[in-house]
């Protein structure tokens, strides 16, 4: 399906920056209605045949242009419960691109063209959220260690202490991406996301980008959540063993339970920067603008930049010979 523009009929998109529905071609706000498709391979807009993936829920027509929704996919169990609205658009993104990016030096001149930022797409990148109560039942030996001296001897006073602490933690709404597309890594390094902006789904948002559904399912990923929580509980632990110059763990037990898990869209926007031949990603949070991806080193302009260097070096040369002459 596609959503119409009632007054042009051209396609209606979600805007991030104003929350609303936008139609592009004759400016109209809210003016959108649904055009059902009479099946997914095919663009209702133009007739070209899409190119659908096994997990696709959104797609851009590679003949038109219009984004498609395959409101088919997204019933039942893979029906997402929540979902957090792009609330930075692409506009906003090159933005950020430009100020992150736009002063390094050797950075190669078509990463910021605007050829290469039109290729930029939002998608949502479906996640499990889960909430889980953990508990740690954690026994250590703890040392405190005093050297005084007195007259010709040193004394060295070793005190030993039993450490131990329960502790019980709620955790709400830890995501774990349930993507094989996108790389586990990256999108932990995607967090965090403000959840008090998560809404209710609806199909109206995903119009303007690409989406999945869940390639993996809440069970399945509940492991992953509960080593997320693992690793927050160790930090608050030992935050809480202070002042002992060393400690030993005895015992160490973490159980987590998990309470309830949403199965939610989250937006990303993906840059794949192509150059010499190889591909460099970059990942940017829908919501926060925050950027995971590594930049090209462009050697053309690091060896032009060595060249002013030296002809700068050679020009100064010249100067203290010509000052030197005078002398
Ligand atoms: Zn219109
Ligand atoms: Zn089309």
């Amino acid at each position: 399906m596609i959503f119409a523009c009632k007054n042009c009929g051209g396609n209606s998109l979600y805007d991030p920056e104003h929350q609303k529905m936008h139609c592009p071609y004759c400016d109209g706000m809210d003016s959108e209605e649904e055009r059902k498709a009479e099946t997914m391979s095919v663009c209702p807009s133009c007739g070209a045949p899409l190119e659908v993936g096994e997990v696709d829920i959104a797609r851009k027509c590679a003949n038109c242009g219009n984004y498609n929704i395959f409101e088919e996919r997204i019933t039942g169990e893979y029906r997402p419960h929540l979902i957090l609205p792009f609330v930075m658009g692409r506009e906003k993104i090159k933005e950020i691109l430009q100020q992150e990016f736009g002063k390094k030096v050797f950075l190669p001149d078509s990463f910021l063209s605007e050829t290469k930022l039109q290729t930029i797409e939002g998608i949502y990148v479906p996640f499990w959220l889960y909430d889980l109560d953990a508990d740690m039942d954690y026994e250590g030996k703890g040392t405190q260690v005093r050297v005084w001296t007195a007259g010709e001897m040193e004394y060295t006073e070793t005190s030993y202490f039993n450490v131990s602490r329960q502790m019980k933690i709620q955790f709400t709404k830890i995501p774990v991406d349930a993507s094989l597309k996108m790389e586990d890594g990256i999108m932990d390094l995607m967090e965090p996301y403000q959840y008090d902006a998560l809404s209710e789904f609806k199909e109206k948002y995903l119009s303007g980008f690409m989406g999945e559904i869940y390639s993996q399912n809440g069970e399945e990923l509940e492991g992953r959540a509960a080593s997320k929580a693992e690793l927050d509980t160790e930090n608050l632990l030992h935050n809480s063993i202070q002042g002992y110059q060393s400690i030993t763990p005895v015992r160490k037990e973490f159980h987590t339970e998990t309470k309830s898990k949403d199965y939610a869209l989250m937006p990303v926007w993906k840059y794949d920067y192509g150059y010499r031949g190889k591909t460099y990603p970059f990942h940017i949070n829908g919501q926060t603008g925050k950027i995971v991806g590594d930049t090209p080193i462009s050697y053309g302009k690091m060896s032009a930049y060595s060249l002013t260097v030296f002809l700068g070096t050679m020009a100064l040369i010249r100067l203290v010979f010509s000052i030197l002459e005078v002398l």
